[in-house]
């Protein structure tokens, strides 16, 4: 095996160590680390018949390519860290991805393969184990360091053979924190808020759905450090801080004490915005504002009524479809929605028709291929379209759930008016087809509306109002569409900005033509659940905003200080801005004038 430097002290040291990243989920978590993917998976050893050798290597052969794939993804990343730290970390991922080249790891597991008929899991724990105990014998500090390495690329190489996810979160520590390279919106359905403390990865942006299901799950969060592999050992003790972006390991007792008491502070605040949960939100003139919840997860039904949510504006119906092998049917989908509704107590469930495909892929579906582009390939509606059968177990399922309390249909991704009557005409398909099997169902048909997420829908949006009872902007989506920058990528990150004139464009085109049309409109996208965005949306006559429900008693109590009359004259300000500065300058000093002005 060649030398590569061995790695400095700060990436795998002792002591304190701080990283930046992305905040992406507020509060802060203190507990033992737990590094994801560190540790080889459990597989059932077994051997292989003669005649399966070859194709055994090829297997193994396989999952070297993934893995030396995956290992230069993880370089790409260092190129934003600052330079002494880019250059140790690229040290340890050279080093990883030169175990993986003809070397003696490589070369001992094909002939373990060939030789003893091992399967190739079987052969890397047994290759790797054997040069760990070696390099161990030797008594040399710097063999010493690399079987750390041999045993991390063991357990990747034996993740990606045996295909086992990142997640699976099990027999954690209490307020475990969990550190990976990347966690997957599926992983994190898999997470136990009661259990998990919070996250830190090395993947994701600040909008991507890992960050929103970090939102909806409570749970603390920090994406996008690109030094944090090798740096954490499973146990140390970290902090997460998920509102500055920060990740705090091995603190000392000084940092310990500063976190706790900070952590303490956001509690108190926490609880006191939430004595808004009963009064309305309504602005200093009278304006009301509908201020629902967005639902990654049933169990968020209890919260969202804890903060006084007056509907659901977005139930993201993806959750019923992660984690499994097999695709809900109507029943089952049925079950889920109306336990939802019902819960609800007759408030409005907006329920969203499946949104896969781009960065959420669900392995129910799992001939689904990406594609070469997948934000742009067959994802959300045109996925249901492509699949009648999906689409028409969703809307029955609806269909039926409506029969217990108040429900809407949202289609995402729409761009084109036929797109819109094709939903139309399974509604009344699978409407008419339960009616006559006496099946209890909605009545009147629940309203369908439109994601307005791509920017061709907003530009189109009076078109579209002819096909749609409402529109729900997608601004998440929009603005990624818009700015070419996707949500969910750390690189870009800092370019991605919905207070981008042409963003705002979309949005003010979009809210006038629904009003033009006289229908609905609201923003179930992240803005909805920033203070900061809040008298502008209001003030380009948005009146429905769907948010995380940990986002609302703040969004209230932001309503309740503005002055809709004059948040709208400073919209007409932003709106004749070019420059994103200027505009971030308007909307800020609006928003300290607010807080000023209640102090
Ligand atoms: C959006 O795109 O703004 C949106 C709400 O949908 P999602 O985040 O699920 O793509
Ligand atoms: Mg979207």
């Amino acid at each position: 095996m060649a030398r590569t430097p061995a790695p400095k002290s700060a990436a795998r040291g002792k002591g304190q160590a701080s990283y930046q990243g992305l905040g992406v989920a507020p509060g802060i978590a203190i507990g033992p680390a737990h590094v994801q993917g560190g540790e080889v998976p459990a597989f059932a050893d077994c051997t292989i018949a003669p005649d399966q050798i070859d194709l055994e290597k090829a297997r193994f052969a396989a999952a070297v390519e993934t893995s030396k794939k995956q290992l230069a993804k993880l370089k790409q990343k260092t190129g934003n860290l600052p330079a002494a730290a880019a250059e140790e970390l690229s040290f340890l991922l050279d080093a990883h991805i030169q175990m993986l080249s003809q070397s003696r790891l490589v070369r001992g597991v094909e002939r373990r393969i060939g030789e003893n008929l091992a399967m190739s899991e079987t052969a890397v724990r047994a290759e790797s184990e054997a040069i760990a105990e070696a390099f161990e014998a030797m008594n040399d500090s710097y063999l010493a360091q690399r079987v750390q390495d041999v045993r991390e690329v063991a357990a990747r190489l034996v993740r990606n053979l045996t295909q086992t996810p990142w997640g699976a979160f099990k027999n954690l520590p209490a307020g475990a924190i969990i550190v990976a390279e990347e966690i997957t919106p599926a992983d994190t359905a898999t997470m136990d808020p009661d259990i998990v403390g919070g996250f830190a990865t090395v993947t994701g942006g600040a909008e991507g759905h890992t960050a929103i299901m970090a939102r909806a799950l409570g749970l603390p969060a920090v994406l996008g450090i690109g030094d944090l592999v090798g740096a954490v050992r499973s146990g140390d003790t970290v902090i997460v801080d998920g509102t500055e972006g920060r990740v705090v390991v091995r603190p000392t007792a000084a940092t310990l004490e500063r976190y706790e008491k900070r952590r303490l502070e956001y509690e108190k605040e926490e609880r006191q915005f939430s004595r808004l949960a009963k009064l309305p939100a309504v602005s200093k003139d009278g304006v009301e504002l509908s201020l629902g919840a967005n639902l990654e997860f049933p169990r968020e039904v209890e919260q969202a009524l804890a903060v006084g949510a007056s509907s659901i504006g977005l139930l993201r119906s993806e959750f019923m479809f992660m984690n499994r092998n097999d695709v809900p049917g109507e029943d089952e989908q049925y079950k889920f929605l109306s336990e939802i509704v019902k819960g609800m107590g007759g408030r409005t469930v907006t329920i969203r028709t499946l949104d896969v495909g781009g960065e959420k892929l669900a392995s129910a579906l799992g001939d689904l291929s990406p594609g070469p582009n997948p934000a742009l390939g067959l994802r959300a509606i045109r996925l249901s379209l492509a699949r009648p059968e999906l689409l028409d177990a969703q809307i029955s399922a609806i269909l039926r759930a409506g029969a217990h309390g108040p429900v809407r249909i949202l289609v995402p991704m729409i761009a084109t008016v036929d797109e819109m009557k094709q939903v139309r005409e399974a509604l009344l398909r699978n409407a008419r087809r339960l009616i006559r099997k006496g099946t209890p169902i909605a009545d009147p048909l629940p309203p369908v509306g439109a994601m307005i997420e791509i920017p061709a829908a907003a530009l189109a949006a009076d078109a579209l109002a002819r096909v749609c009872d409402f529109f729900a902007l997608g601004t998440n989506d929009l603005t990624m569409y818009a700015l070419a920058i996707d949500r969910g990528d750390e690189q870009v990150a800092h370019l991605y900005n919905p207070l981008h004139p042409a963003v705002l464009r979309l949005i003010q085109f979009t809210a006038e033509a629904a009003l033009r049309n006289r229908i609905p409109v609201s923003i179930c996208g992240e803005i909805a659940g920033d203070p900061r965005y809040t008298a502008l949306l209001a003030g380009l006559g948005i009146r429905e905003l769907s948010m995380a429900p940990i986002k609302i008693p703040r969004v209230k109590n932001r309503v309740r200080t503005l002055d809709v009359q004059s948040a709208a004259a400073r919209a007409r300000m932003v709106m004749e801005q070019w420059d994103m500065k200027t505009i971030a300058d308007l909307v800020d000093a609006y928003n300290d004038s607010l807080v000023k002005s209640k102090e």
